[in-house]
């Protein structure tokens, strides 16, 4: 897609640190660097956000994660972890929009990455969440 960065980095109009790439995906080091080793996964093809992917890329994509994953941690004796994260809208971070996994390799839980899940659990009752099951559900399709 025209004017889309990451479209770029695939056909190799601007330069990427590339780690993989096969016919489905490219996987290149994000230059933020969040924590040393960061690296994006992404689908050759334009996909804006997860909403769009179908199920045959989608299953392509995920299907190359895990090995990918694993040289990123095997390249570094000091990675403990990992965080895969995918943002989708601007809301939920997402300021690229050509899909793509962050692998964000975690070291300790001083490194320079942090997570923020609040409990909530105690804003919902039994009710509140039935509610939500059901209008997720009936959204759900075949
Ligand atoms: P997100 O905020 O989830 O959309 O992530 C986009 C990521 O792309 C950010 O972490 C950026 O650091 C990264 N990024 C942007 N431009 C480039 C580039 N030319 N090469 C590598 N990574 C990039
Ligand atoms: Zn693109």
């Amino acid at each position: 897609m025209k004017d889309c960065i990451f479209c770029k980095i695939v056909a190799n109009e601007i330069p990427s640190y590339t780690v993989y790439e096969d016919d489905i995906v490219k996987a290149f080091l994000d230059i933020s660097q969040g924590t040393p080793g960061h690296t994006l996964v992404i689908p050759k093809k334009h996909i804006p956000n997860i909403f769009e992917y179908d199920e045959e890329l989608a299953s392509q994509v995920f299907a190359r994660i895990p090995k990918i994953a694993r040289a990123v941690k095997a390249s570094n004796p000091d990675i403990k972890g990992m965080n895969i994260l995918n943002n989708n809208g601007q809301v939920a971070y997402q300021s690229v929009f050509h899909s793509h996994f962050h692998l964000i390799p975690r070291y300790s839980n001083q490194d320079d990455f942090k997570m923020i899940f609040k409990d909530n659990s105690n804003r919902y009752d039994a009710d509140d969440l039935k509610k939500i099951q059901e209008s997720i559900k009936e959204h759900m399709g075949d």
